[in-house]
């Protein structure tokens, strides 16, 4: 295979853009290499501008749930692209967008659209202040909410991969209203909040993490997070940006049968457009501006040509149950091959997977949270990554992110996957 395309324009963009990316994981640094410039993508396949094909499973980190290009979203951006790109002033489309989500999503009442999941889990985090009267907030080692200054603490994802213990430009007077705990220890958690007693205002969890991996909750972890919320007067905060319309149309509240009292969405909702969410319950909710003094704007929210896009995918969901069955029994199938081939490997390996999220772990323990992720083989995971990549399969290029499968996907890619695991296996350990 040859890149050099994508050498040339990473030496140009470097030139121009930090790091010659827009968002820090892109840059492939941590897993060392060339980052791959992507000409376009359809369906379950990415090309590269040296014209190589990739069986993709970032899926634009979770939106193309459908995968790339998909028509009816092609077609519904180009017939609203005529009628301007942007108004800022109300339309009939946010309406029908937020009443779709209402019929998908439980437990939302009132949704407010942002143009990113970061703005979405600050917007959330606001409102939970500003509806307590309190400041702090827990989030969990591991879990990445955005780049939103109170959320850079102990966070997964780029924070994780480049092993960024404090950033700075963030202020301790920011950070210190962000307590943070073990991903699944609900012990560690009544513990914290006994210690700051009447000062949280939220928790906010990814509930089925992917930020440090694919992490699952174990058993009674979210149930017992919601009754502290309720003992203790703390708004429950689902990030489900990359959950949300995946696990389930109703995401994790609906896959995990727990509710929360706010909810934030990212890209999916704008079918990969820049677009994110939050909402929830109506008393709370109802502190926004204008029904409150919490304030929280966007030149582009609920632009035009991001709900339409977002609308058709999200419709196409609703109306389509069985997708996430097929989903589901695509995973599995990749699961048991995966397990089929690691076994054979012999050598220690976790796989961990929930719905169409799945990320192997090079660990002899179960990888449960984000220490359990960290002590694994990360070397190994680098090597693995650009074993598959030679193969032409396109796997997140860090250990702390989760895989997406996209419906795109067809036995035979999943096949050849499997099949590239097996070869990769044997190269990088021989
Ligand atoms: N929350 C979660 C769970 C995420 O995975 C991400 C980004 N992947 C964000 C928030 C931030 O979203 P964005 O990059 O759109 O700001």
């Amino acid at each position: 295979m040859s890149y050099t395309r994508s050498i040339e324009l990473f030496e140009r963009a470097q030139q121009s853009i930090p790091g010659g990316v827009n968002s820090p994981v892109r840059a492939f640094k941590s897993v060392g290499g060339t980052p791959l410039f992507i000409k376009n993508a359809k369906g379950a396949y990415l090309y590269d501008e040296d014209g190589n094909q990739y069986i993709d499973y970032i899926a634009s980190w979770g939106p193309m749930i459908l995968g790339h290009a998909y028509e009816p979203v092609v077609k519904a951006i180009q017939e609203q692209a005529v009628f301007s790109t942007s108004y800022g002033a109300p339309t009939e489309l946010e309406i029908k967008m937020a009443e779709l989500i209402k019929g998908m999503v439980p437990n939302l009442d009132l949704i407010r659209m942002v143009s990113s999941g970061t703005e979405a889990c600050m917007s959330a985090i606001r409102v939970a202040r500003g509806y307590t009267g309190k400041n702090k907030i827990i989030k969990f080692e591991g879990c990445y909410h955005g780049h939103a200054d109170s959320f850079l603490v102990k966070a997964g994802s780029g924070v994780a991969t480049f092993n960024i213990q404090t950033v700075p430009g963030v202020t301790a007077g920011v950070t210190n209203d962000t307590l943070t705990c073990a991903y699944n220890d609900l012990q560690a958690v009544e513990r914290l909040v006994a210690e700051n007693k009447n000062e949280v205002a939220a928790i906010i969890i990814e509930p089925v993490a992917g930020n440090m991996g694919c992490i699952l909750p174990e058993k009674g972890f979210i149930e017992g997070l919601r009754k502290l919320c309720d003992a203790e007067n703390i708004v429950l905060i689902f990030d489900e940006v990359m959950n949300g319309f995946r696990l389930a149309p109703g995401g994790a509240q609906e896959k995990l049968g727990i509710a929360a009292d706010l909810v934030t969405y990212g890209k999916v909702i704008g079918a990969g457009m820049p677009v994110g969410a939050f909402g929830g319950k109506r008393h709370i909710m109802e502190v926004v501006a204008p029904l409150g003094n919490v304030y929280q704007a966007g030149t582009l929210s609920g632009n035009p040509i991001a709900m339409i896009a977002g609308y058709t995918l999200l419709n196409v969901l609703n109306t389509n149950p069985s997708i996430y069955k097929e989903l589901d029994e695509k995973t599995i199938y990749l699961r048991d091959g995966l397990n089929e081939v690691l076994k054979a490997w012999g050598k220690p390996y976790v796989i961990n997977q929930l719905g169409s999220m799945i990320s192997i772990h090079f660990s002899d323990k179960p990888v449960t949270d984000f220490a359990s992720a960290a002590a694994a083989n990360n070397d190994l995971f680098k090597k693995y990554f650009h074993a598959m990549l030679k193969r032409s399969v396109y796997l997140p290029p860090s250990a702390f992110e989760s895989w997406f499968l996209n419906n795109a996907l067809t036995k035979e890619d999943l096949d050849k996957t499997i099949q590239a695991t097996k070869e990769s296996l044997k190269e990088i350990t021989e």
